[in-house]
């Protein structure tokens, strides 16, 4: 796919205020803060690199978590949780949006960097402010978490006019969360020139170019919790894949439908219907659609219950699925074995107890030994892969989970459109 949106490279940044929209939203410890993954500040230093490069001042900003932004609606949400209102004080608020502070990242970035990474001590406030109107060619400044601003998730036109009016160029680089329209992420490009970084470039010319154009045969494997999250994917790669492998937890309500017995595994009995309707328009479409013939199970889900393989279409009563035998195991590594393409949406079991992560290994071995072009959708499926030692094999693994999701359906992603057209 030609990528049809224009780059930081088709646009002059020299000596200019760029406001770059990253992707910081990184995985912390919970009880240290500890950036415990920092692919994502990774994944963003070509762009930033470049644009020093160019002579640019650099205003970087991001979302962190999901801090709530008013008192209020804090008050709000821990009463929710079963607090008592009147014990929760402003101070306690302060605290959790201080867990979400930006300033690791800042620390981070500027080892990353080998330079000085100014840190806001808020959004579009006074520090913000005054820090950008400082900021010299050669600079980079990181603002505070977007979502401490409440206007943030509502896009609201006045952030994003404000966060606008602290630079002259915006360049989009955050593509795990292109497919929400936020102040940072969409509203402000109706304020300044709108241009991606390399990143949005390089997943959207990967991702896009295995679904318009792909090197066949194009094999698709989804697995993953539900049958409902997975739907528009499932229903969209009918129309372009040449094989579907299932697995994962949403086998099951597939197996239901088609007559079988599942015992406690995970059911969507509302998609039962809707299970049957894809196999049979996968058969119509001749499109091999391919469920696993035995199953793991377990009598309880838990890391140290006991593995039984079963037949996929019997699976006790007592037990629930939790991987995938192997038989099926060997059926999805050959149908991998000779694809062009192959894109992976989900894992095929509970692949975060070691004893039932057979069924994900054995297919990230088979994606690391074929010559496909191999592309790993959805952040479960990206740190299985990571996690079982898979992650140099692949061709592509998107930094974003949510964003390839909604790609892979085919949806438009709003902070991609809201850039110029090259
Ligand atoms: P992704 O983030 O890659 O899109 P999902 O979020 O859809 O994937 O699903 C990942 C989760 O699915 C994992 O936490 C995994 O444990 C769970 N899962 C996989 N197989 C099963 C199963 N048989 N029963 C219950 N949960 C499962
Ligand atoms: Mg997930």
């Amino acid at each position: 796919m030609n990528y049809n949106k224009k780059t930081v490279k088709d646009i002059d940044v020299a000596g200019k205020k760029v406001l770059l929209r990253c992707d910081f939203n990184v995985p912390q410890d919970k009880a240290t803060g500890a950036i415990t993954d920092d692919k994502r500040i990774r994944a963003a230093l070509p762009t930033i690199q470049y644009l020093l490069d160019q002579n640019a001042a650099v205003i970087a900003c991001s979302h962190l978590g999901k801090p709530v932004a008013t008192f209020d609606s804090y008050v709000k949400k821990q009463a929710e949780k079963g607090k008592d209102p009147a014990s929760i004080t402003e101070e306690e608020w302060k605290k959790s949006l201080a867990k979400l502070s930006l300033a690791p990242v800042a620390k981070r970035l500027s080892e990353l960097l080998g330079r000085e990474v100014i840190m806001a001590a808020d959004v579009v406030g006074p520090d913000a402010q005054a820090k950008a109107a400082a900021l010299k060619p050669g600079q980079v400044l990181l603002l505070e978490n977007t979502r401490f601003e409440k206007g943030e998730t509502k896009n609201d036109p006045a952030l994003a006019k404000a966060m606008a009016d602290m630079a002259e160029v915006y360049v989009s680089d955050a593509f795990g969360a292109v497919h929400r329209a936020h102040a940072s992420t969409a509203g402000v490009a109706a304020y300044l020139p709108a241009v991606s970084g390399f990143l949005i470039q390089k997943e959207l010319e990967i991702i896009g170019g295995a679904l318009a154009n792909p090197k066949r045969p194009l094999v698709a494997i989804l697995g993953g919790s539900k049958v409902s999250s997975k739907i528009g994917v499932i229903n969209n790669l009918l129309e372009i894949a040449d094989t579907i492998i299932i697995g994962g937890g949403m086998t099951y309500t597939f197996l239901k439908a088609q007559g079988g017995s599942i015992g406690k595994s995970l059911l969507e009995a509302d998609w039962l219907d809707y299970c049957n309707d894809m196999m049979k328009k996968a058969k119509e479409k001749g499109v091999k659609l391919l469920l696993p013939e035995d199953t793991i199970c377990a009598k309880e889900f838990s890391a140290d219950a006991e593995p039984i393989l079963v037949d996929s279409m019997n699976i006790p009563d007592d037990c629930m699925g939790m991987d995938i035998g192997p038989k099926a195991i060997a059926a999805y590594a050959d149908a991998v074995k000779d694809a062009g393409t192959v894109i992976w949406n989900g894992p095929m079991g509970v692949f975060e107890f070691p004893a039932f992560a057979k069924g994900t290994q054995a297919v990230a071995e088979a994606l690391s030994n074929s010559s496909a072009i191999t592309i790993i959708g959805g952040g479960d499926s990206a740190a299985a892969v990571q996690q079982l030692g898979y992650a140099d094999k692949m061709t592509h693994i998107s930094t974003g989970g949510g964003a390839s999701l909604e790609f892979m359906e085919g949806k438009e992603l709003p902070g991609v459109a809201c850039l110029l057209d090259a």
